[in-house]
């Protein structure tokens, strides 16, 4: 049985290097459209029991809002040292842990 969870770990693991080509591309063309189609599909991977990667990106951001796939901007007292804010990775590692559920309106909706 482990080479079929081997299967399923590289599967998902294409599955959300996927949607990291696709947030990049949505960032490149700033189009809103790409960003709702990656909520849409990571919200239906996820509530059929697919975890969401580490580093925070396909979580939404609590400190500039961005929305799962876009990568953080600069707000006031909370400046960028790097793509993502520390606390948006921080609820990422929470969530995959169980300790934290992203709040359902925040999470990808359609
Ligand atoms: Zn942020």
């Amino acid at each position: 049985m482990g080479s079929v969870d081997i299967h399923r770990e590289k599967a998902i693991a294409e599955f959300w290097e996927g949607m990291r080509d696709v947030a990049a591309a949505a960032t490149r063309y700033r189009d809103d459209n790409l960003f709702k189609a990656l909520r849409k599909i990571g919200r239906a991977v996820v509530l059929r029991g697919v975890q969401i990667p580490g580093g925070g990106l396909f979580v939404p951001c609590p400190i500039c809002k961005s929305v799962p796939g876009q990568s953080c901007i600069n707000v006031p007292r909370h400046p960028l040292d790097g793509e993502l804010h520390p606390e948006r990775v921080e609820l990422a590692e929470k969530a995959i842990a169980g300790e934290v559920q992203i709040p359902e309106h925040e999470m990808p909706t359609p």
